[in-house]
């Protein structure tokens, strides 16, 4: 019987840069993130935020106030 070594299916780059998301060394294919799952939650989040300001702003409107003096 042959003892096999373990694969390495997605060495990370040796420059050191880590992933924003996880904090994982990021992997060449994937820059600046460690893998495209990282990459699509970052895309996720700004678009979240983006949409949350748009919300905010039109909750402004609703809430004015008619002071007539
Ligand atoms: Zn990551």
């Amino acid at each position: 019987m042959v003892e096999t070594p373990p694969k390495r299916a997605a060495a990370p780059s040796p420059k050191g840069k880590k992933c924003p998301i996880c904090g994982k060394p990021e992997v060449t294919r994937h820059r600046p993130f460690c893998s495209r799952r990282c990459a699509h939650l970052d895309l996720g989040r700004w678009l979240r935020e983006d949409y949350r300001i748009a919300t905010e702003e039109e909750a402004d409107i609703e809430e004015e106030s008619f002071d007539d003096g």
